[in-house]
């Protein structure tokens, strides 16, 4: 049976915006050594803008463009969305055929029967092509290769939530002993939001499945009862925030799988939210034992 202090610990959580749901889960925050960041849409706003469009010989920058916002019109990922916006207002996908999205890596397409990728390095390097054509100082690099050949890259930037490195000092104020960031992206990008944000560690151009693999190493890792949670904002992270002891999800930004999948959810997506509720737990535990 869960002690009655714990309803009123999700009525407070719930109060600052915050979905706890179940008590046991605010007893798993008391008990919390590490966290696990996914960075797109987590750490960062998951507002992408074009910043420069790079375009290889015999093509122009807006053919470039124009060419990948016609992949990514089926994409809900925040970088389809900025290729969008930067794109052509009349793009025309109808001849678009055997769309797949490969997640953590980009799309593949049929456009007027050649086959476009839109990715990133790991996409190229995994079907042999030759990567590495532009290397940016701290921005995503979404290639674009039309039937083998590299026909340009588009350099998208995003931004750090604002309250992003007040809520890691918070949490190691509250004794979290690791905070980790966990990203799809690039190592540069990564790097740089680390040294920004104080994070203890992180893993950089991850597959999803490569993220669950290693949240589990961490949780195999956890000496005694220490717990472990992951803070995503869904998109491919269902099956991590499912793993974790705690999983934490974005509530505006989520996806509905994440919301799902989560054990709390945090409705203004502001990641000093998690460090409330760490303190909201704290308080219930003081009114139940
Ligand atoms: P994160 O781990 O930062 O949340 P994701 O796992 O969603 O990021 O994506 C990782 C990387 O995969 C992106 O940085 C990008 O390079 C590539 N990618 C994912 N989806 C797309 C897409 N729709 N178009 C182009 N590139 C994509
Ligand atoms: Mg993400």
């Amino acid at each position: 049976s869960i002690p009655l202090g714990f309803f009123g610990g999700i009525g407070a959580a719930s109060k600052r915006g915050i979905l706890v749901k179940g008590g046991n889960y605010l007893e798993a925050l008391n008990n919390l050594d590490r966290v696990i960041f996914d960075k797109t849409g987590t750490l960062t706003e998951g507002n992408f803008e074009v910043d420069e469009v790079i375009a290889a010989k015999g093509y122009t920058k807006q053919e470039v463009l124009d060419l990948a916002a016609k992949v990514e019109v089926h994409s809900n990922h925040p970088i389809a969305q900025s290729i969008l916006a930067a794109s052509s207002k009349d793009i025309n996908a109808e001849d678009i055929e055997g769309y797949e999205e490969l997640s953590g890596q980009g799309i593949k397409a049929k456009i007027a029967g050649e086959e476009v990728l839109v990715g990133n390095e790991k996409l190229l390097s995994k079907l042999a092509l030759e990567s590495n054509r532009y290397k940016s100082e701290d921005k995503t690099v979404v290639n674009v290769v039309v039937e083998e050949d590299y026909i340009g890259s588009i350099l998208i930037a995003d931004q750090i939530k604002s309250d992003a490195k007040e809520a890691i000092a918070e949490l190691k104020e509250l004794g979290i002993k690791e905070v980790v960031m966990l990203t799809g992206d690039n190592k540069i990008v990564a790097e740089r939001i680390v040294d920004k944000l104080g994070l203890d560690s992180y893993q950089a151009e991850l597959l999803p499945n490569e993220k669950v693999k290693k949240t589990e190493r961490l949780l195999a890792q956890s000496s005694n009862d220490g717990k472990l949670a992951f803070v995503g904002d869904g998109i491919n992270d269902a099956p991590v925030l499912a793993r974790a002891d705690v999983g934490v999800a974005m509530g505006g930004l989520g996806s509905d799988a994440a919301i799902e999948a989560a054990d709390i959810v945090l409705m203004t997506d502001e990641p000093a939210k998690l460090g409330e509720a760490l303190e909201v737990a704290s308080d219930t535990k003081r009114i139940v034992w």
